[in-house]
């Protein structure tokens, strides 16, 4: 359902960011996108989204090459994705569910569907008695989770988390990891980029792991390092 053939991106100043990347990623598949800092995982999730464009090969996303979209429909790509990032990114001045509501409200959804799915997606993340909070008003692990409610309200087939781990304490990690298994257990693939070894090691996910551009290993049970 994702594919990379070939693809290398080339920043302006000559930077190569990612080098002949192939992958098939499934349906099904749980990824944990690992790696050092500058090894190109930000970059392999803005050519997901689109943000940026591959400077060679092509990126195949649910049937589509997403290289040859019109800029018109760059906006239909997204909506089939959603995106979990460290630092939450709510609307500081909107409820719970206001936050979750206004990604629907984004893409003209009816209030009768708003009304009908709000609530189901924040009762799948545990914060059915929050709706009427302030995001100031919760925790880190609630605001994530806030967060993760409003990136699957849309139904995306993608779930994209940069990091969702990283301003948590560990307890409130595992939290936040139970979650996002039980979004891909419901059939939604979730591509995470991540630092949190622990979390890795034990999840016993897929790993795709970069360095300098380059996949450096790509395991169906993988851990944190090469074991093995
Ligand atoms: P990671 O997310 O793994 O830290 P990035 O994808 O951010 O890696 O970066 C990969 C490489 O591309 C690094 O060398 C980085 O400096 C470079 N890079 C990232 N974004 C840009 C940009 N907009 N312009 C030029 N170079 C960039
Ligand atoms: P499962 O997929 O078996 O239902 P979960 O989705 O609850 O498991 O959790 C995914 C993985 O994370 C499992 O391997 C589980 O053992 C592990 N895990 C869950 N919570 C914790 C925790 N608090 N500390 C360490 N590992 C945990």
């Amino acid at each position: 359902m994702i594919e990379l053939q070939n693809v290398t991106k080339t920043y302006l100043k000559g930077v190569q960011a990612l080098t002949n990347i192939n992958l098939k990623i499934e349906k099904e598949d749980f990824i944990f996108l690992v790696g050092p800092s500058g090894a190109g995982k930000s970059t392999f999730i803005k050519l997901l989204l689109k943000e940026e464009d591959p400077t060679e090969g092509n990126i195949i996303i649910n049937g589509q090459d997403v290289t040859k979209i019109s800029r018109r429909k760059i906006p239909y790509h997204r909506r089939s994705i959603g995106v979990v990032f460290q630092d939450f990114r709510l609307l500081p001045n909107k409820t719970v569910y206001e936050n979750v509501a206004f990604a629907m409200q984004i893409i003209e959804a009816s209030s009768k569907e708003i009304r009908r799915q709000v609530p189901m997606v924040l009762g799948m993340v545990g914060l059915s008695d929050k709706a009427s909070s302030y995001p100031h008003q919760l925790s880190g692990g609630e605001r994530q989770r806030v967060s993760i409610a409003r990136a699957i309200v849309n139904n995306p087939s993608i779930l994209i988390a940069d990091e969702p781990t990283g301003n948590l304490d560990p307890e409130t990690a595992w939290e936040i990891m139970k979650v996002l298994k039980q979004i891909n257990r419901r059939g939604t693939t979730v591509v995470m980029a991540t630092h949190a070894r622990d979390i890795v090691d034990v999840m016993q996910q897929r790993v795709i792991a970069l360095e300098k551009g380059r996949v450096v290993r790509d395991q169906q049970r993988g851990a944190y390092d090469y074991e093995g």
